[in-house]
């Protein structure tokens, strides 16, 4: 056993390249300097083994999910990511389960901008928090509440694969693609949209990160917003991984309802939707037009044909 201290020198010492770090790993607390004319947007999320994830999952997946889903938050308010805390509470010193662990952390902070400037470690049933810190320049954030009736509602990439994944991984479908499926990876990896995030600053009215469902998080947005929307199901974007391994009648209910797919859903003036489509197209992301923000509270779901449709299920919460 190395210890507590180090392991953290070993895995978590400071790895330089952290803009604005006066001091990082190592003192009592870090110092961090906020560029000048920004604000500071600060996001925390903890993954719990059994519960966010599976127990067997890989160590640089749950390493980079930790990640992943803070630097989400950071991409729905349109910020810069800057740094990052880790508190990680593990049930035994696994140095092969750390190696994975700290490299799936490392890889998404150094292409996200994300220097690890402090965390604690504790001993305990394995699980993750991160603390994920950034800038958005001065009143440029976006937010939940700016939704207005009349607005496009639109989403990013494609939805229920993470969900699809997480089934597959635990044997709920089977497949017959050898190896790794895509889907799994989906759940594994997930991708924070921070360009795209980014890019809808100024232009998008409101912007949420589908975590737990598209139907739950949009209802969010339109609650924070005193707005409703109608919302197209059929028009929801599927992936060709989905397609193929998934059955028919199982893959609207993932799309509307499953979590961990970490997409951003936003609304947006209809006129500004062909430019943002565009322009996420060129940041590899694909932007698509799902329905549309009305005055009336509620969100009203509607098929291809326009008749009323019943979703069920809306998503995940926890102590329900
Ligand atoms: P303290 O007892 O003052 O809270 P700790 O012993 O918890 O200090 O941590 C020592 C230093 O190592 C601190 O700078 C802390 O931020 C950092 N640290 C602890 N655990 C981690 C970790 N998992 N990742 C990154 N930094 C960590
Ligand atoms: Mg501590």
């Amino acid at each position: 056993m190395a210890g507590e201290f180090e392991l953290i020198k070993r895995y978590f010492a400071d790895r330089g390249g952290g803009a604005g770090v006066v001091l990082g790993v190592g003192d009592d607390a870090a110092l961090l300097d906020v560029p000048e004319g920004h604000e500071l947007v600060a996001a925390t999320d903890t993954i719990v083994a059994g519960v966010h994830f599976p127990e067997d999952c890989p160590a640089r997946a749950i390493g980079h999910r930790a990640l992943a889903v803070n630097l989400s938050d950071l991409a729905a308010m349109g910020a810069e990511p800057r740094w990052a805390l880790l508190a990680l509470t593990l049930p035994a010193e696994d140095p092969r389960w750390l190696e994975q662990f700290s490299a799936g952390f490392h890889a998404l902070a150094a292409r996200s901008g994300s220097a690890l400037v402090g965390g604690d470690t504790t001993r305990g049933p394995l699980a993750i928090t991160v603390t994920a810190l950034g800038s958005v320049p001065r009143g440029t954030a976006l937010r939940r509440d700016g939704a207005r009736a009349g607005d496009a509602l639109c989403v990013s990439g494609t939805l229920g694969d993470a969900a699809a994944g997480l089934g597959l991984f635990r044997g709920d479908f089977t497949t017959r693609v050898p190896g790794v499926h895509p889907l799994i990876l989906r759940f594994e990896f997930p991708e924070p949209r921070l360009a795209l995030g980014r890019a809808l600053c100024g232009v998008a009215t409101a912007c949420i990160d589908v975590s737990d469902g598209l139907l739950a998080d949009v209802g969010h947005l339109l609650e924070a917003s005193g707005v409703g929307a109608r919302l197209e199901v059929d028009a929801v974007p599927l992936s060709v991984p989905m397609e193929l391994a998934i059955p028919a009648e199982r893959r609207r209910a993932l799309a509307l309802a499953g979590g961990d797919d970490y997409e951003l859903a936003f609304s947006c003036a209809e006129s500004a939707v062909e430019g943002l489509a565009a322009r996420a197209a060129e940041l590899g992301v694909q932007v698509t037009r799902i329905g549309r923000i009305e005055q009336a509270a509620g969100l009203r779901c509607v098929d291809a044909e326009g008749a009323a449709f019943d979703p069920g299920a809306r998503g995940y919460e926890h102590f329900r």
